[in-house]
């Protein structure tokens, strides 16, 4: 096999030289694992970007004039989406690796860290978390930015979304904790005129709230104050912090008072009741899982939910919460979800005569992709390889060291790959990675504000 350099240098030099909304890039020869139902995985395939759009999908597309980028050897595959992620926090990063409590979490960093921060720290650090999302593959990201004490916390917060191409999603949150401006949620009709307004645009906005009173008092609990604000600005909802007793009651009065929905994601959604599920199901709530910091946090029972939300008909989007004790990576939440899950499944009917149930590594890459673009209220946008979507889509390179040879390309993406692996990341038909490296950033400019950040909010922090 002729493994070429698909994503070269004079590739890239090509594709820049020409207008952005009239290029065309036609990837050949690649193995697609669309994540579509209808097309599911295509070997040997090409695919065809006109602007932002996919817009052809076969085998020898005739296409004219194109950018042609020879993609023999590597898996195309859309963008991860993470449906939950509180992005500030990203020069926090590790602090806390050994964390197993929320209450420990929650002093540390809302209580504490979080009170000092300025403008410019939500700037640096949304930044840095958006791009290493867009380096490991994630070209969608919801930021859960609960940390808006003022309007400019806010706004450099999704300036800096904005400015790393990232598709994002900024759920807007007033902070638990310290002194704040009170401006939210009122702020948000604001935020919507100056930067959600635009046509086809890349940024979208959601309110998020936590479940209930009990971490930071009623003004962020949902209710229908909250599901009212949000449906007047015509934007989703995130609800953070749903687990456990209060947090299944909670359901039940939002499902009374009718504000759950396809429009209200539910994060976490550990330890709930099975009434609580059901009234999730029936409205079609949608919900992101966290696998990882349910276990490492200790979230009530700490078990991801999925087989919970499966048998609710709740298929769920995956999210990564917060790198200061968890990875950044969605490989790493695909590989923790399939691995707890069959534990508990195994172990459940161990000694029994039983089959336990199990997911697959499609499923994981389903939750990974199209599930978290359905979550974020984006199904129509990306999530999967499919004509019409925006053009949100990975090149995983099959024949590396620790992927050849290529003999089952959604186990390969699922459990051989990461970061290093991706050789080109597209985000809206534009190349935000290239031939294995991040575009448009300058490493030593970005350390330099990440440290100087840290360094301030480590000595403002009482
Ligand atoms: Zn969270």
């Amino acid at each position: 096999m002729n493994i070429n350099d698909t994503t070269s240098a004079a590739v890239l030099q090509d594709l820049r030289r020409r207008p952005a909304d009239r290029r065309r890039i036609l990837f050949t020869g690649a193995t697609l694992v669309t994540m579509d139902a209808d097309l599911g995985v295509i070997d040997g395939g090409d695919l065809l970007v006109e602007g932002d759009t996919i817009t052809a999908i076969g085998h020898d597309l005739d296409v004219g004039d194109a950018v042609v980028v020879d993609a023999t050897g590597t898996i195309l595959t859309p963008g991860f989406v993470d449906t939950h992620r509180h992005a500030w926090e990203a020069q926090l990063r590790r602090i806390m690796p050994d964390v197993d409590d929320l209450g420990a979490y929650v002093m540390a960093t809302l209580a504490g860290y979080a009170t000092v921060y300025r403008p410019q720290d939500m700037y640096t650090g949304t930044r840095l978390a958006a791009l290493t999302a867009i380096d490991s593959g994630i070209t969608t990201m919801l930021d859960f930015s609960h940390n808006s004490r003022t309007r400019e916390h806010s706004d450099a917060a999704i300036e800096a979304l904005a400015d790393t191409g990232i598709r994002g999603v900024h759920a807007s949150m007033g902070p638990h904790f310290g002194d704040w401006d009170r401006q939210w949620p009122g702020d948000l009709t604001r935020l919507k005129d100056r930067y959600f307004s635009a046509g086809n645009q890349l940024l979208t906005l959601r309110l998020g709230a936590l479940a209930t009173d009990e971490i930071a008092g009623p003004t962020l609990a949902y209710g229908p104050e909250l599901a009212r604000v949000a449906a007047e600005l015509g934007i989703g909802v995130s609800v953070d912090a749903v687990f456990g007793t209060a947090s299944s009651d909670a359901v039940l009065r939002w499902a009374k008072d009718g504000i759950l929905g396809p429009d209200v994601t539910l994060i976490h959604s550990t330890g709930l009741t099975a009434e609580a599920w059901k009234a999730m199901g029936g409205s079609g709530t949608t919900v992101a899982l966290a696998p990882t910091s349910d276990a490492q946090i200790g979230l009530e029972t700490a078990i991801p939910a999925v087989d919970e939300a499966l048998s609710a008909g709740i298929r769920p989007g995956l999210s990564i919460d917060v790198e200061v004790a968890l990875s950044s990576d969605m490989f790493t939440q695909m590989r923790a979800l399939l691995a707890i899950q069959r534990m508990r499944a195994v172990n459940a009917v161990h000694g029994t005569e039983r089959q336990p149930s199990r997911i697959t590594t499609h499923d994981v890459l389903d939750f990974a992709t199209l599930q978290g673009a359905r979550t974020n209220g984006l199904a129509g946008v990306t999530g999967s390889l499919t004509v019409g979507k925006k053009a949100d889509l990975l090149v995983i390179r099959a024949e590396d060291l620790n992927n050849m040879p290529l003999n089952d390309p959604i186990g390969t993406v699922v459990l051989g790959s990461d970061a290093r692996n991706i050789s080109a990341v597209l985000i809206n038909g534009e190349p935000r990675k290239w031939d294995g490296h991040v575009l448009d950033v300058d490493l030593t400019t970005l350390r330099g504000e990440v440290h100087a950040s840290r360094e301030y909010v480590m000595n403002a922090t009482p």
